[in-house]
């Protein structure tokens, strides 16, 4: 069994980074992400602090910003059509989910798709969906996929089970993976909380990817001898045995899995070190595209 390890391509990835970064500085150019964080969510907190921690550690500018719980849609929307008017940011990220009462979808198409750096604009899945290379890929599925690459396994003609269809990493995934771009030309199928027999659904898979958000949800009996197994999920669960009382487990039971597969994720240190990556990957783009259109 290999274990495919976050860091080590995380870490490829940001080499890459690196080499682009020191090219547009060179040229006087520095790209900037914008992180908007509503409430007080301790997971979405800890989620922000990495990715700012993340653009300083690589030499982006980086803006954090936090307002209160009860922020309404008007507010929200002023500021990100401040933030799509400020020159020196590239790349915005809400961090999801928002408080109820806030409209996650509106937001979301409030955001100039050429600052969209999570992907998730209609016109950045639009061109997804249609092969177009030009937009951005959400940064989770985006990571799986380079994950698969890097690890040199077979993408091309297999079949590949999504457990899970949101547009943030299931459905996204599963356009990335049918087209016929890099890490494409899959045979995708999508499952759900209504698909009948999952486990025998899940047993054809020779990739089988688990985005479902139920702790060690994908046991034993529901994977193949030899599948390839990628587990985003990131779920917290008591462990009186551990430090603070709780750990980090994916939605694929690790032990009783990792036995039957030929490459698999763990968790944490895997997927979840990939969408870092990919969010520092598409502003350092953002600003070479922005830098091209016009020309300077
Ligand atoms: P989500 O929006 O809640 O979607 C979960 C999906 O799982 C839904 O499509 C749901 O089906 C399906 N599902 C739920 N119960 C099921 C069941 N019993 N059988 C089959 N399918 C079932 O969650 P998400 O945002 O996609 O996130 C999924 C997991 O990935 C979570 O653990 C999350 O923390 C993690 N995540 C990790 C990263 C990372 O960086 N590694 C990034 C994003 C998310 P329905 O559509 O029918 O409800």
């Amino acid at each position: 069994m290999k274990l495919i390890e976050g860091k080590v391509i995380a870490d490829a990835v940001y080499r890459e980074c690196l080499v682009s970064l020191e090219k547009l500085k060179a040229a006087g150019h520095l790209p900037g992400l914008a992180v908007v964080l509503i409430g007080d969510d301790p997971a979405s907190k800890a989620y922000v602090g990495s990715k700012d921690r993340k653009c300083q550690e690589l030499g982006l500018h980086s803006v954090k910003i936090e307002r209160a719980a009860d922020l309404s849609q008007g507010d929200l929307n002023s500021l990100i059509d401040e933030l799509n008017a400020d020159d020196s940011i590239h790349g915005i990220l809400v961090q999801l989910p928002l408080p109820k009462h806030l409209d996650e979808d509106e937001v979301i198409q409030r955001i100039d798709p050429a600052k969209d750096v999570d992907g998730l604009h209609p016109i950045n899945i639009g061109k997804i969906a249609m092969d177009d290379p030009t937009g951005f890929a959400p940064c989770t599925p985006s990571g799986c996929q380079r994950m698969l690459i890097e690890s040199e396994l077979p993408i091309e003609g297999q079949h590949v089970v999504i457990v899970g269809r949101s547009l943030l990493v299931g459905k996204s995934l599963a356009l990335l993976m049918m087209g016929k771009g890099e890490g494409g030309n899959a045979t995708v199928t999508v499952a759900h909380s209504r698909t009948r027999d999952l486990p025998s659904l899940t047993r054809q898979a020779d990739i089988l990817v688990a985005a479902i958000g139920i702790p060690k949800f994908i046991g034993a009996d529901h994977v193949k001898e030899g599948a390839v197994v990628i587990d985003v999920g990131i779920n917290r669960i008591d462990d009186p045995s551990a430090k603070n009382g709780s750990r980090l487990v994916g939605d694929v039971d690790f032990d009783a899995v990792a036995g039957k597969c030929e490459a698999i994720t763990p968790v944490p240190g895997g997927v979840g070190r990939m969408t870092i990556a990919m969010l520092m990957a598409n502003t350092i783009r953002a600003c070479r595209l922005r830098v091209e259109e016009s020309g300077t």
